[in-house]
């Protein structure tokens, strides 16, 4: 579809300036005063135009537990995840098509979706999102959840547990899924992108790292895996490698360009020297941070050294929302208290280039998307200025980040395909949505896990608590 935005806010060096916009064939084509109609008109008066941002790390079916797991540190928190992880794709599909709706509804255009498998339906949980992702039209970026250890075996001295076993499916069958799903799914023209993704250095070994690292290199992946979220995964590192975990990563040649590391809490100053030389990406996901009590990362000290930084909401029940603005907010006000010196504090700018150039960055497609200029991909979204949540009027994205923002997306296009017109979606139905989440689901509360209990003691000994 070919458009004209008319006369929309845009930030300029100095303030705002009003100007028109003409996307052509999903690119943008023009910026600039009274240009030509081209296409439908759109009336951008009393509204803000931003590049779309990048929900840079979450997992989509945690959405089916967000507010339900009580306060409990990752290790502990997972145990409860395992036990009651959702073993059905129709809850995959449901979901991955919520998490996207409210990305795109707090100025998402792009996630990245560490996706969960289910055990002995990999391909079909794979399949069921990437349907998911085309029907609502966000640029999606799946990155299967692989891993090849036991979750015993992510705690420091898990392994000697009695309870360890060996994991259930070898190594080579996992990357050989991985593959399939390279295969058939990862077509970055139509909008669906797949990532080799490990969980972590916590629960995978070096074989299905590298494995992944060939992968990617064969078949032009970005690369993505959870890096030093708590402390005992710093504990854990040091353990395994006698080195930190960045290191190691570095040493097995995971780092590049393209790899993006969600957390990045426990990392050393020559840890933060490694992640600016292979210009990798750390994923800021605030609230899961907070919520799982897993420290404050130390986002600053990143930027001063030159690390690129975009930031994620996380899956759904360590958050437990999909609020970009909520994460890009608290994300950069969190840092206020770290430092005291203003001066190195995100900026409202700041944070917006972070959220939308800093996560296409972490994708390689910096060429292509995160910010308004002429020959890049029109994933745009507009914001309605005249929004309750909004007013009085001061400086539009410092209300936009700062503030509370609510329903402000008035207009989300994709790739230049519209996704949200009026603040109504076109290509989902989002009232069906609600009745599909609201039936399939009940109100509860949950006792501990089985599989807490068991692991709660030796986690309380390591942790020296
Ligand atoms: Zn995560």
């Amino acid at each position: 579809m070919n458009f004209t935005i008319k006369k929309a806010l845009i930030a300029v060096t100095n303030g705002y300036t009003s100007l028109d916009v003409q996307v052509t064939n999903g690119i943008i084509t023009a910026i600039g005063e009274n240009l030509a109609v081209i296409g439908t008109e759109i009336n951008g008066n009393n509204k803000l135009l931003l590049p779309g941002f990048f929900n840079a790390h979450t997992h989509s079916s945690e959405k089916w537990q967000r507010g339900i797991i009580p306060p409990l540190p990752l290790e502990l928190w997972l145990a409860h995840l395992y036990d009651f992880a959702p073993l059905d794709t129709e809850q995959v599909y449901l979901s991955a098509l919520g998490t996207a709706v409210e990305t795109l509804l707090s100025g998402g255009t792009s996630v990245v979706d560490h996706l969960v498998l289910i055990p002995g339906k990999e391909l079909e949980t794979i399949t069921t999102a990437v349907r998911a992702y085309q029907e609502v039209g966000i640029r999606a970026f799946i990155a299967p959840l692989i891993q090849d250890e036991s979750l015993t075996a992510g705690m420091p001295g898990g392994k000697s547990l009695p309870e360890h076993e060996s994991y259930f499916r070898p190594t080579a069958e996992t990357l050989a899924i991985i593959e399939e799903a390279v295969i058939k799914f990862h077509h970055p023209e139509s909008g669906i992108n797949i990532l080799v993704a490990p969980t972590g250095t916590q629960l995978c070994t070096d074989a299905l790292f590298t494995g992944c690292i060939e992968l990617s290199d064969r078949y032009n992946l970005c690369r993505h895996t959870h890096l030093l979220e708590t402390k005992a995964q710093e504990k854990l590192a040091a353990e395994k490698y006698g080195c930190t975990a960045v290191e190691h990563l570095n040493k097995i040649g995971f780092l590049n360009n393209k790899t993006s590391l969600a957390h990045c809490v426990w990392l050393t100053d020559t840890d933060t020297k490694i992640l600016a030389e292979t210009q990798s990406t750390v994923v800021h996901n605030p609230l899961s941070n907070l919520r799982l009590g897993s420290g404050i990362a130390p986002i600053l000290k990143y930027i001063q050294a030159g690390v690129n930084v975009t930031f994620g909401c996380d899956g759904a029940s360590s958050n437990d929302s999909q609020d970009l603005l909520e994460a890009i907010k608290i994300g950069s006000i969190l840092h206020n208290v770290t430092d005291i010196d203003y001066q190195h504090w995100i900026t409202t700018r700041q944070a917006v280039e972070m959220a939308a150039l800093g996560g296409a960055k972490g994708l390689g497609l910096d060429d292509q998307l995160g910010s308004l200029t002429v020959g890049k991909k029109a994933d745009l979204v507009l914001y309605d200025l005249t929004n309750l949540s909004l007013l009085p009027r001061t400086d539009p994205i410092g209300l936009l980040v700062l503030g509370r923002p609510v329903n402000v997306v008035d207009y989300a296009w994709i790739n230049g395909k519209q996704i949200i017109a009026n603040g109504q979606f076109t290509t989902v139905n989002i009232d069906e949505l609600r009745t599909e989440l609201f039936n399939r689901s009940q109100w509860e509360t949950r006792e501990k896990s089985p599989g807490l209990g068991q692991i709660e003691p030796h986690y309380r000994q390591v942790m020296g608590l």
